[in-house]
Formats: C-alpha cells, structure tokens, sequence
C-alpha cells in the first residue's frame, strides 16, 4: 500500500478506500449527519411537457407529501440512536428548482428556519437553474450549508435520447461551470448499465465528470428497472448487470478514476424491494457495499489510484 494511502488518505476516508461523504460531514459538522429526505411538492419539466413528457425511462413517478411533519418524524426516530447527530433537508422528489425564485425561497427558508436544519440539498436538472434562481441559491450558500445535486446519468447524448433525458451534455456543462463560478457545492449523478452503453463509455463518463473543476461529489449506481417506469414497459427484461461480480468490478475500477478530492455518495441504488424488478440482486445494498470494500482491499488499491 503506498505511503499517500496510509499517510494522507486513511484517516480521511475514514477507514474506507475511497471518500465517503459520510466521512466529509463528520469532520465538517463535527457529529453524525444525517440528509432527511423530504418533498418540497415539486414536478418535473420532463414530464408535464415543458421539457418533455413522461420523463426519464428509468424514473418512477414517485407521490409527495407533507414535508414538515416529515421532518419531525424522521428526527425523532433518528434521535434515539444519535442524540447529538446533524441534520441536513434533502429535496430529493421531482425538480427542485421547477419553481419561481419567490416559490423557492419561501419553501428553502421555510426549512431552513426549523431549529435542527444545519443546511440543504437540493437535487435537481441542470436546464432548471436560471439566473435567478443561481442568485438565491448562491444567497443561501453563504448563510447555510449547501449542495445541489444535478442528474446526468450520462455524458453521451446518444444516451441521454434513449433515456429521455431531455436536455444535451452542453446544458449540464454551462450548469456546472454557472454553480462552480458561485462557489456553490455540485454533486453529479451517473447511472451504470444504461441501454446502449458499454464499459468503455461508462468508464468515459466517470472520468469526464471526476475531471470536473472543484467537483464536491458523485452518485454512481445500477440502473435499476422499477415497476411503473417506462423502462419497464420499454424493455421489460432489461438488466443491466447480470452479477453482483460484475457491477462491483466496474464500480471498482470507477472509484479508482475518481480524483481523492470528490466526496462518494452513492455506490448503488435504494429502490423498495416491492419495486425492484432488476437486477434482482441490487435490493442487497450491504452485500454490495460489503462486496466493494472487499474487492478494493483485495486489489489493494483506493480512490483515484489510476490517476497517478
Ligand atoms: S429522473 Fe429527474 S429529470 Fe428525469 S423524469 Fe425523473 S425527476 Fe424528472
């Protein structure tokens, strides 16, 4: 094992092979934080036709609900494990900044007035950030703790058509380079095994965005195919790895592409057992994780180590 793991990277990860953000806000808030999932109400413009209809292939149409008696509940569960853990408002449904700046501020402010709320993170798409709404969200970054998480899913556009994505790698570029000249926290997501997609492009796709300026983080995760998306009626035996050896391997190699700096977020995906039609493995998210922590052991290897 070199001297930089042992030295500079062990105790940052935390004693993982590779940067949990788990780790990242340990250290930064100084306890457990947890990211409270909540639904600020949202639609998505790639479903009610002002981007596109029916959404991303891949996507469920998942309901709302009350966010702020939502957030009581989950820290009053939390709190009985973690007494003195941290809590983060995640908008995490739909697009979560299809809204006016004067709906958004009220909804943001709203949750960042509640007395346990240490910050936001919002996910949404990149052609969903005006300038408007980068001035609020830049306000709200030097007051708060923030980070917005942008879909990408893929950087080949080829793709993007395929999954009906509904906007070109150009737009996430201006998106990216808009949120990083606001010093504002970006965190990318990249589904592994997309329709038409080989390891070579996958692999591209992870090495594009770990190029990323001053990136904050990265999503990696299966696709999964989830009962009521189009994917399912599209391609209904679609899966897109056939083993758990074999996404784990392609994740492995991923994580060894991405620079030390970017904090992990995901290494697979979470969807409800009732849900799940594939891969019908991907429901075991610690076995995976277990399995990744192994083969990186195993290989000897950790974050960025391919980058030199
Ligand atoms: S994945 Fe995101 S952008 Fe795509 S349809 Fe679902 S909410 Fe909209």
């Amino acid at each position: 094992m070199s001297a930089y793991f042992e030295e500079v990277l062990k105790e940052k990860f935390d004693g993982k092979r590779y940067y949990p953000i788990s780790s990242y806000l340990k250290k930064y808030f100084g306890e457990k934080t947890i990211k409270l999932a909540i639904d600020g109400g949202f639609t998505c413009p790639n479903r009610d036709g002002s981007k596109g209809f029916g959404g991303c292939i891949f996507c469920s149409d998942t309901g709302s609900g009350e966010f702020s008696s939502h957030i009581e509940d989950q820290i009053e569960l939390y709190k009985k494990k973690w007494p003195r853990a941290k809590y983060l408002a995640y908008f995490q449904n739909h697009t979560n900044t299809y809204a006016s700046p004067t709906e958004l501020r009220e909804k943001y402010y709203q949750i960042l007035e509640h007395k346990e709320i240490e910050g936001l993170v919002i996910g949404t798409r990149p052609d969903c950030l005006d300038n408007e709404i980068l001035d609020l969200l830049e306000e709200i970054n030097k007051k708060y703790f923030l980070w917005v998480e942008l879909g990408l899913q893929t950087i080949h556009d080829e793709t993007a058509k395929l999954i009906n994505r509904c906007y070109d790698y150009e737009v996430f570029e201006k998106a990216i380079s808009d949120l990083e000249k606001r010093k504002i926290k970006t965190v990318v997501h990249l589904i592994l095994g997309l329709p038409g997609e080989n390891r070579e492009m996958m692999l591209e796709s992870v090495k594009t965005v770990g190029s990323i300026k001053n990136l904050f983080g990265i999503k990696l995760h299966m696709l999964n195919v989830v009962k009521g998306s189009v994917l399912e009626k599209l391609y209904p035996n679609y899966c897109s790895f056939s083993s758990i050896e074999e996404y784990v391997d392609l994740v492995t190699e991923c994580i060894q592409l991405i620079p030390d700096t970017i904090t992990i977020h995901r290494l697979t995906a979470d969807v409800p057992r009732p849900l799940l039609i594939s891969p019908v493995w991907s429901f075991n998210k610690r076995t995976i994780l277990n399995s990744i922590d192994q083969k990186l052991n195993l290989l000897d290897t950790y974050q960025g180590k391919l980058l030199g």
